[in-house]
């Protein structure tokens, strides 16, 4: 709470009575501690890439004649922190694009449409790891009023979560259904699964279960805290249901019409 005494005075500068200005900030600090946290984690974020690029970079300036296969293994490390800084920052942009909702219009999308471009983008991946990635669609005309690329990214994540989390040979499987005015959308895997403690953290940004894991396995930290942005934004709702090492159920909850 913040107090404003301002005093009113008469024409001798005597305190003639007071106006007491009460506010609530607890919002307002609140949204100032998150931001502060979030920039401290982005630095910290893309600061661990840098550091190992750099390193690697001055340790080849410095030594010429390294063997071609120590420099070849160093010139891979610098590749994929460069990559990996790289994914940082776009997620880092889309977040912020997706808070402000830059100029952007909601469109009728045919989910199917959307869903089958996912699937030819991601089943390759599946298939790398010989997961079974199914999908049963209960109405394949369904139509979601969304922003852009929006179900594109929502469904992108969640899917790829899955195959991620998912190891060799697991199986991953989405599922629409419509239930009362509402498009259910689930993307189930029988993957590493999150323990309860960390179930409803790992929407925050940055928040990950298992930092190296998630490190080694591309992630960012970001791409849930991108999800729930979005299903946000598209006035649903997103949970999940999870077992430790039996495997997890995200559930998605689209309005049909957004009012
Ligand atoms: P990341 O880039 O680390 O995958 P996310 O924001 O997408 O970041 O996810 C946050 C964390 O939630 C992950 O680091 C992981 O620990 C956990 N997680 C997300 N999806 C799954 C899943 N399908 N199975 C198990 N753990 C998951």
């Amino acid at each position: 709470i913040k107090i404003d005494p301002v005093y009113l005075q008469d024409s001798k500068n005597a305190i003639i009575g007071s106006i007491i200005n009460i506010e609530d900030i607890t919002e307002i600090v609140k949204l100032e501690n998150m931001r502060r946290d979030f920039v401290a984690n982005v630095s910290h974020e893309l600061k661990t890439p840098l550091t190992s690029i750099n390193g690697f970079v001055e340790t080849l300036i410095m030594n010429e004649d390294l063997p071609v296969n120590k420099r070849n293994r160093f010139l891979a490390i610098i590749k994929k922190e460069s990559d990996r800084l790289k994914r940082l920052i776009e997620d880092i942009l889309l977040l912020s694009s997706i808070e402000s909702k830059n100029n952007l219009v909601m469109e009728n999308i045919l989910l199917y449409d959307v869903f089958k471009e996912v699937y030819e983008m991601i089943n390759y991946i599946a298939n790398s790891k010989k997961i079974d990635l199914q999908y049963n669609f209960e109405d394949e005309e369904i139509v979601v009023q969304a922003y852009g690329d929006y179900l594109k990214q929502l469904l992108l994540n969640l899917i790829d979560n899955a195959i991620k989390y998912t190891p060799e040979g697991g199986k991953v499987t989405i599922n629409q259904l419509s239930i009362n005015d509402e498009i259910v959308i689930e993307v189930i895997d029988n993957g590493v699964g999150i323990p309860k403690e960390d179930q409803s953290k790992i929407f925050q940004r940055f928040y990950r279960v298992d930092k190296a894991r998630s490190r080694s396995v591309g992630g960012t930290g970001l791409g849930l805290a991108i999800t729930k942005h979005i299903v946000h934004s598209l006035k649903g709702s997103i949970c999940v249901e999870s077992e430790l090492g039996e495997g997890s159920k995200f559930i998605v909850r689209l309005p049909k019409k957004i009012s």
